[in-house]
């Protein structure tokens, strides 16, 4: 059975589609600068991958486009081959706890949902409707960033402010990145073998978030009411005194939205290297003893220890395992070997030489084998993900 998993972005669109349930990978790419100049697409099929140049005016197109390539490459024969569409959604707010048939009325929820992700959920609906129209035989599941961490309970999410902010407004931690968050988790608990397993998932990409998992469920997550909380990211200050903000308006007569603006964009590993918000371009940087690049680095192996360690103490230290994936913990082994070793006073020990082999989409342990708590890192597969909770639901 095709299931195509989809991502979809304001000016862009990735796709894979599926064989299920093998979950084999017939084609995957990615639709670019939509609804800009230089608009182009890019398809990958049988290890081979090409790039074509086209006028991309909307999603509507892009789906044209991957359904023309669809049946050229012989992927199908016809549409209705194609038994599901699952798109990431990335804020579910409150209402939405786990995967959903897109209907109606799941569209006007995301749609009002909206003011809590203003640059993602209309995005995101811009691909839903686009399928929607070209594919309507197919059905349509929505999977939300947010709902892998509804099960967060209120000493977890609620901040400490004016009650009315939560009850009138939502303000509350939701937590991000809950796909990959799951994906990890149950892989985890696999590898581990235990039927209940205490883990946690350090998710460090160019945005990143910890998450605490218990029994598959989670307990708590860095990120907050926005992704912009928890850890140092590329460009997002992940936690700071909010005090700042009304100190740096008063400083400079930024406004507010410049100053959300700053903290997004500017601010991170980005914003206290003066570099890059890409590892890579930090790591060329401390090679040649940047000393700004070195601090930036520090901060950000203690913003992960942090949490990691207070994720253990809050478990009376009973974990069954770690883990790290995403960008830079899948590809980044000094990254993980800084933070392990500062772990050591709690009992994680890294195998320097297994740290340094994985990578590169390996999958492995990296802890010694006296180390009190195996430490793994797991490529993460969101796609997979997206296409498992849409073949659910036709299989119901
Ligand atoms: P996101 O999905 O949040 O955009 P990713 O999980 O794809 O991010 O991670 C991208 C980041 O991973 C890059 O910005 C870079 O900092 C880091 N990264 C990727 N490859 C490497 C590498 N080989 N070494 C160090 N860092 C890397």
């Amino acid at each position: 059975m095709k299931i195509l998993s989809i991502n979809a972005g304001s000016s862009s669109l990735k796709f894979q589609m599926y064989e299920m349930p093998e979950e084999e990978v017939l084609i995957s790419g990615r639709f670019e600068r939509i609804g800009l100049d230089k608009s182009f697409y890019t398809v990958k099929i049988n290890g081979e991958k090409v790039e074509k140049f086209v006028d991309l005016k909307d999603h509507s197109v892009c789906v044209e486009y991957l359904i023309k390539e669809l049946l050229e490459n012989k992927v199908i024969n016809s549409l209705d081959e194609i038994k599901g569409v699952g798109h990431r959604l990335v804020h579910g707010g409150d209402k939405y706890s786990e995967s959903v048939v897109i209907n109606d009325k799941v569209i006007k929820t995301v749609e009002e949902l909206s003011d809590l992700a203003p640059l993602h959920n209309p995005a995101n609906l811009m691909g839903v409707r686009a399928f929607m129209e070209k594919i309507p035989s197919a059905i349509q599941v929505g999977c939300f960033d947010t709902a892998f961490h509804q099960t967060m309970k209120a000493d977890r999410y609620l901040y400490p402010v004016p009650y009315e902010w939560y009850t009138k407004y939502g303000v509350r931690k939701y937590g991000f990145h809950g796909m990959s968050h799951r994906y990890v988790s149950e892989r985890l608990s696999e590898l581990v073998d235990k039927d209940y397993s205490n883990v946690i998932v350090c998710h460090i990409g160019n945005g990143g978030s910890i998450s605490l998992v218990r029994d598959g469920k989670c307990v708590d997550t860095s990120m907050g009411f926005t992704p912009n909380a928890g850890i140092i990211m590329g460009s997002r200050s992940g936690d700071i005194d909010y005090s700042v903000i009304p100190y740096i308006a008063k400083k400079t007569g930024m406004t507010l939205d410049e100053i959300d603006n700053a903290l997004n964009k500017k601010s991170g590993m980005l914003g206290t290297s003066g570099i890059s918000s890409d590892f890579r371009d930090i790591d060329e940087a401390i090679a040649k003893k940047d000393e700004r690049a070195i601090m930036a680095h520090y901060l950000f192996v203690n913003s992960i220890v942090n949490y990691i360690a207070k994720y253990y103490v809050e478990l009376n230290g009973r974990i069954d395992a770690l883990a790290f994936t995403a960008g830079v913990g899948e590809n980044a082994p000094h990254v993980r070997r800084m933070v392990i070793d500062r772990l050591q006073c709690l009992g994680f020990k890294i195998d320097r030489e297994k740290n340094d082999e994985i990578r590169f989409g390996k999958e492995g342990i990296i802890s010694s084998v006296d180390s009190k708590i195996p430490v793994y890192v797991i490529p993460t597969d969101e796609e997979v993900m997206i296409a498992r909770d849409t073949y659910k639901f036709i299989k119901k």
